[in-house]
């Protein structure tokens, strides 16, 4: 087939696909990675489809394969399509998220003298077209980042241009190094017969001892052995190898070998449990679907430790059992080495693990093993669901409801929506658990389109009580009657009781830093970051002032800055404060922070967490990271220090958001021998979303969030798109977002597109960023994209589909 159309990996490419001739001596597939000439470049592309007639009919021949084997299958192109279209992206980003680790490579511009440059001083040029080419006579070569390092993007391409105007230089663009490639190690292996060796070794041990150590070695041991394991055991230096391989004595080869984050070994087998009543029937739910390829999604809905993960465990074997694979997402924080562990134990080297802290050399090889087919299940973050999986029979969501399945930057998929059209497209089952499903599952749930599975009691491993008692006290109770400590009196005898029961306590906070933000006392200013507009957080370590959007940091002032008082006062509570408190009340107990602030080493958390189960601290204190995923047995009691902090957020899914966030907290307490208790302190302890935690309910809860849903016509019961312009200038940000509205208006008004709204512009809650003031817009309707298919966006602005949260 003479033709290809492929998707070029350039910000410049103003089509999903460009036709290319396909030279005579290439063979070229569907999927395959390809360069191609792409303007003055030779750029990366992905072959979309070949046929008899181009798209487009002047086409340039592709320059040559990348690698002979597709490296997207048609399942992942379809996707790839369908991501693009979904989520408003260009195709290659959608398709880049299908490629290798390190497989994106962009060319890098170079500026050369031209041959001849004589009379180049008769020319008057200007200071930096004189400059730049005195540097480039003298360096023979100069890279154009580092020209516009020199002198800034503009200026650059500006002297860079007329240069090359007056033929004074050449442009030319090579590709950049690969950033990952497969290992490589030495391998050597005997290469005489076994008569031969002992004559060799005598005459070798006295001439050459060191050689002859090498031999002695490669003989008691079989095959190829790694030259690394040669020179450990007997400290030869390569000039030693060259010199057997010279003589004959050895061959060395050069061998691929797979870099593997989980080391085969260390992995202990382990049985599955009998099902429960309720798990039984969840299991026989999926394995239907499994068996029949019905491609259905469950949702299961159960309580932390009601034995979710023993289903999604035996689902997985069933899956393996008929040959299938799978793939299981946890939250990025949840991929701890027990989680790793729960299911490398049921699944001992069938299980790969893809995430982002992995080096780029061990993602790209288990990448390459799991396309191979060499294990069975890969788990990781969202990212993992676009592994290579072939014969993808089952995905699971653990903590569906989790936001950081929503990628932040583009394309800002949902892994959730993805994972339900991956399945569709390859018939595979989905099943979404969760303790506090996303409202919008549970709605899909309620309506059929997913199958509902409960699994309605805690499984307490050792005698306990069902869940644990919750108790909501009043912050505005304490404060009338004079109680100025950040814990209320509930909460304090509490504390006094799991410390002298020697039990284990956990304090919780929304937040990270010391005292979070400084209010002046006399006239009510808060010191907030120039840049981002929002509060300054104080961090007692290091004395200083920290926005926690743009890092700037200062130092405390010992005026306030608008009325000079110097009644600067702290207040709020973070990590802490809260330590400092309890050191105060109870001067015994031994405390652990565990915040980003205290945990940002490697394995800083592993440690804290392996301290605490140890018992050997009394009360850890932690923001929202220990809400989730973890099970202390020596837990007896939990205490929220201000459950509001994320109700007063401007944002419709604020009650979700808490509800989720106490309830995880909430199902911390109790999981071993003592009876839990969880005390939350807010000052509204009335809202329904405080309420519903407080008794583990969440239809209760749901209930409530979807009458309120769908009165003011929020998703699930409407879809929206955010749309945001960042500029350095307010006010021409402003001008442009009325602008794109009546453009909108129009476009919806004379094409007629019923059903669509357009709310705001409205600064974002995060007004001034990084420098740059932002606007929103949002469209919000049953099917908002169809304004955007037929409205040219400009290409600054930012295209949120389904967000999450406030930008
Ligand atoms: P979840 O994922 O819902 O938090 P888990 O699957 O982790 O729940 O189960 C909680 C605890 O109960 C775990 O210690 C697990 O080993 C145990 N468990 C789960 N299913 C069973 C079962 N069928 N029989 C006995 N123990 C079980
Ligand atoms: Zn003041
Ligand atoms: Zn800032």
């Amino acid at each position: 087939m003479p033709y290809a159309e492929v998707c070029v990996n350039s910000p410049a490419a103003s089509r999903p696909a460009f036709s290319y001739s396909i030279p005579a001596n290439l063979d070229i597939q569907a999927g395959q990675a390809v360069w191609v000439p792409f303007g003055r470049q030779i750029l990366q592309g992905i072959v979309i489809e070949t046929g008899q007639i181009p798209g487009y009919p002047e086409t340039r021949d592709i320059a040559g394969i990348i690698d002979a084997v597709p490296v997207l299958s048609a399942a992942s192109l379809k996707l790839g399509k369908w991501l693009a279209g979904y989520y408003r992206c260009p195709l290659f980003q959608a398709l880049g998220l299908m490629l290798p680790p390190g497989f994106e490579r962009r060319s890098i511009g170079l500026l050369y003298p031209a041959e001849n440059t004589t009379g180049s001083a008769s020319l008057s040029l200007g200071d930096d077209e004189r400059h730049l080419l005195d540097r480039l006579n003298r360096c023979g070569l100069l890279h154009l980042k580092d020209i516009e390092k020199m002198l800034g993007v503009r200026r650059a391409q500006r002297a860079v241009s007329s240069l090359v105007n007056l033929d004074l230089a050449r442009r030319q663009f090579e590709l950049e190094p690969a950033r990952v490639k497969p290992r490589q190690e030495t391998f050597v292996e005997l290469n005489i017969s076994d008569r031969l060796y002992r004559e060799t070794i005598d005459k070798l041990t006295k001439k050459a001892p060191r050689q002859a150590a090498v031999l002695e070695y490669l003989f008691s041991q079989s095959g190829p052995i790694p030259w690394r394991q040669i020179h450990q055991a007997t400290s030869a230096s390569t000039a030693v190898r060259n010199d057997l391989a010279e003589k004959g004595l050895i061959l060395a080869s050069r061998q691929q070998v797979n870099r593997r984050p989980i080391p085969e070994a260390e992995t202990r087998a382990e049985t599955p449990l009998a099902p429960t009543g309720p798990q039984a029937h969840a299991l026989k739910n999926i394995c239907q679907s499994l068996n029949s390829n019905l491609g259905q999604v469950f949702l299961l809905h159960g309580v932390t430790g009601s034995g979710k993960t023993e289903v999604y465990l035996q689902a997985l074997a069933e899956a393996i059992r008929l040959g299938k694979r799978a793939i299981v997402l946890v939250p990025e924080i949840s991929l701890t080495p027990q989680t790793i562990e729960r299911f490398t134990a049921r699944f001992p080297n069938q299980v790969a693990v893809l995430h982002s802290r992995l080096s780029l050399g061990e993602q790209f090889d288990q990448w390459q093993e799991v396309r191979q087919g060499n294990y069975n299940v890969v788990i990781g973050p969202r990212s993992a669901l676009f592994a290579p999986v072939p014969d993808l029979g089952l995905v699971v969501i653990d903590e569906e409801h989790e936001w950081s399945y929503k990628q932040d930057t583009s394309p800002r998929y949902h892994a959730r929506q993805v994972a339900v059209e991956m399945c569709r497209l390859h018939r595979a089952t989905l099943v979404l658990g969760s303790a506090t499903p996303d409202v919008e599952s549970y709605y899909r749930a309620s309506r059929g389109e997913y199958r509902l599975l409960s699994l309605p009691e805690r499984l307490a491993p050792r005698i306990a009580p069902a869940l644990p008692e919750v108790e909501v006290v009043d912050l505005r109770e304490e404060l009338k009657s004079g109680n100025r400590s950040i814990f209320s009196r509930a909460l304090q005898n509490e504390l006094a009781g799991t410390l002298s029961r020697k039990e284990q306590a956990i304090l919780f906070l929304n937040r990270r830093g010391g005292a979070t933000f400084i209010q002046c006392r006399s006239c009510g200013h808060v010191l907030g970051c120039r840049r981002c507009g929002v509060s300054l957080s104080y961090h007692f370590e290091e004395e200083k002032l920290v926005c926690h959007h743009c890092n700037h940091r200062q130092a405390v002032p010992r005026v306030c800055p608008e009325c000079s008082s110097n009644k600067i006062k702290y207040l709020g509570a973070g990590t802490q404060t809260v330590a400092a408190e309890v050191a105060e009340l109870f001067p015994g107990a031994r405390v652990i922070r565990w915040d980003s602030d205290t945990t940002r080493q490697r394995n800083g958390h592993r440690d804290f967490l392996h301290a605490f189960r140890e018992g050997r601290a009394d009360i850890i204190i932690g923001t929202q990271m220990i809400a989730r995923g973890l099970d202390f047995p020596g837990v007896s009691l939990v205490g929220v220090i201000n459950a509001d902090t994320g109700l007063n957020l401007p944002d419709f899914r604020a009650g979700e958001r808490t509800f989720s966030l106490l309830s995880q907290v909430a199902g911390r307490a109790g999981r071993g021998h003592a009876p839990g208790k969880v005390i939350i302190q807010s000052y509204y302890p009335g809202h329904y979303a405080i309420q519903a935690a407080a008794r583990h309910d969440y239809p209760a809860f749901y209930t409530r969030e979807l009458a309120y849903r769908r009165e003011l016509h929020h998703p699930p019961f409407s879809k929206l798109i955010r749309l945001t312009f960042a500029h350095t200038s307010d006010e021409f940000c402003q001008r442009e977002a009325f602008r794109l509205k009546a453009e909108l208006e129009q476009q919806r008004d004379c094409r007629g597109i019923a059903g669509i709204s357009l709310v705001g512009p409205a600064p974002a809650f995060l007004h001034r960023l990084r420098g740059r003031y932002r606007w929103n817009i949002h469209i919000k309707g049953s099917q908002p994209v169809r304004l955007l298919e037929v409205v040219d966006l400009p290409g600054r602005w930012r295209v949120d589909v389904d967000p999450l949260g406030l930008e």
